[in-house]
């Protein structure tokens, strides 16, 4: 998506460890319109009804509830945190973390996924694939369709997205990385 590009290029910072900072207007401070034009996108691409739109707090929240007002469904957010709030029958799944490079383990309340459902997957980043496997492994749980999976920025150059696409699923990313140092960022050509 070439606005996603030409933003990544003008606003995005390589950091050490791989780690492409963007906080300028995905992860920190968020820019509704070019939010607003990425769901236009995702919906553009993901034709099935969609019954549920799922991501992974935080910085997939935003992203998701933007999207979802073209998908005209409700978002379902994976938390983090164990809640007081998490009462009655839940999913979980163990996910390590990418950027603190630590497991924790994902929570979803099993009255808002159900068999019934058919989810898109959403969220800002694709590395290894961790996050999404851990959603996955929640879908499964709850005996829901998965449509697919979209994704605002996949760094193609770590093993995630090839992984997903190998297991037969449709990875839509809006803008592919596969190359990355400080000062230059090459991106993916379709
Ligand atoms: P994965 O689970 O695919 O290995 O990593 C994806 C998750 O790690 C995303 O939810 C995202 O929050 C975080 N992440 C991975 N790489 C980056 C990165 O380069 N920049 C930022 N800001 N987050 C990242």
């Amino acid at each position: 998506m070439e606005i996603l590009e030409q933003r990544i290029l003008k606003d995005g910072a390589v950091k050490e460890g791989g780690i492409l900072k963007v906080d300028s207007f995905l992860n920190h401070q968020c820019d509704i319109e070019l939010f607003n034009e990425m769901g236009r996108e995702f919906a553009a691409h993901f034709k099935g009804k969609v019954t549920k739109i799922l991501t992974i707090e935080a910085s997939g929240i935003g992203i998701a509830c933007v999207a979802a007002q073209y998908f005209r469904c409700p978002v379902v957010f994976a938390k983090k945190a164990k809640s007081l709030n998490l009462d009655g029958s839940l999913y979980t799944a163990t996910v390590h973390s990418y950027t603190y490079d630590k497991e924790y383990t994902i929570t979803v309340s099993s009255k808002f996924i159900t068999k019934e459902d058919t989810v898109l997957l959403i969220d800002d980043f694709l590395a290894n694939g961790q996050a999404m496997l851990g959603l996955i492994d929640i879908i499964k749980q709850s005996g829901a369709a998965l449509l697919g999976i979209g994704i605002v920025i996949e760094k193609g150059f770590q093993s995630g997205g090839a992984k997903l696409r190998q297991m037969g699923i449709d990875v839509y990313s809006l803008a592919i990385i596969d190359e990355m140092s400080p000062g230059r960022i090459r991106f993916r050509k379709s």
